[in-house]
């Protein structure tokens, strides 16, 4: 059979959604098949983890590591932008004061 030669690049991006523990993952690329911005393709290597070559388009759902059959072998790094956290407005003691005071 005839096979044809792929080449795809990865697109850069300040962002890096994606991080593997190579000593846990066992490249079954469910988690590459579940994506629906299809950001990974399966690694030329068996047994290893799927490539993420459009990282910018990872929306963060976590359906991939949802589906990962094994525990800690993929985990979701959410920019920094992403990573506010809202906290409780302190009351302004100087709002309580009378006019004029
Ligand atoms: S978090 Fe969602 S969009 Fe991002 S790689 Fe995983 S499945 Fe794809
Ligand atoms: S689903 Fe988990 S074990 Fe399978 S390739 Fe992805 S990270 Fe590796």
């Amino acid at each position: 059979m005839e096979m044809n030669e792929l080449i795809a690049r990865v697109i850069p991006c300040s962002a890096e959604p994606l991080i593997f523990d190579e000593t846990k993952c066992i490249g079954c690329n469910s988690c590459a098949g579940i994506c629906q911005c299809d950001i990974m393709i399966p690694s030329p290597e068996k047994g290893k983890h799927p490539i993420v070559l459009y990282p910018g388009e990872c929306y963060y759902c976590g359906a991939c590591v949802m589906v990962c059959p094994r525990p800690g072998a993929l985990r979701i790094q959410h920019p920094v932008m992403n990573r506010t956290k809202f906290v409780p407005v302190k009351p302004d003691p100087l709002a309580e004061r009378p006019a004029g005071n």
